[in-house]
């Protein structure tokens, strides 16, 4: 889920170092709790927007939010991310 590769540079079997440009988050309640087995339960369902950019200048966003720390075992609260490629200077 921490794994960010640019997309851009993927497609073109590139790897690159790739910088965070800050994010911004919706604020809604959230919920954190144990459940009866003592497992941690976190349910974000805030969707953050982060912005990044990597080496050679493409620049791409990722929106969505994290998954809870008991998913998959004890919990179906998955993360979604989905990727939005936003510039591609380079031609394909
Ligand atoms: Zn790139
Ligand atoms: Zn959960």
């Amino acid at each position: 889920m921490c794994k960010i590769i640019c997309p851009v540079c993927e497609k073109q079997g590139k790897k690159s170092k790739v910088f965070s440009n800050g994010c911004s988050s919706t604020l809604m309640a959230f919920g954190n709790y144990h459940d009866k087995d003592g497992n941690y339960h976190y349910h974000d369902f805030n969707i953050t927007t982060e912005y990044y950019e990597c080496e050679f200048g493409h620049t791409f966003i990722r929106k969505g939010h994290g998954g809870c720390p008991s998913y998959p075992e004890y919990c179906d609260f998955k993360p979604e991310w989905e990727i939005l490629s936003t510039t591609n200077k380079e031609d394909e």
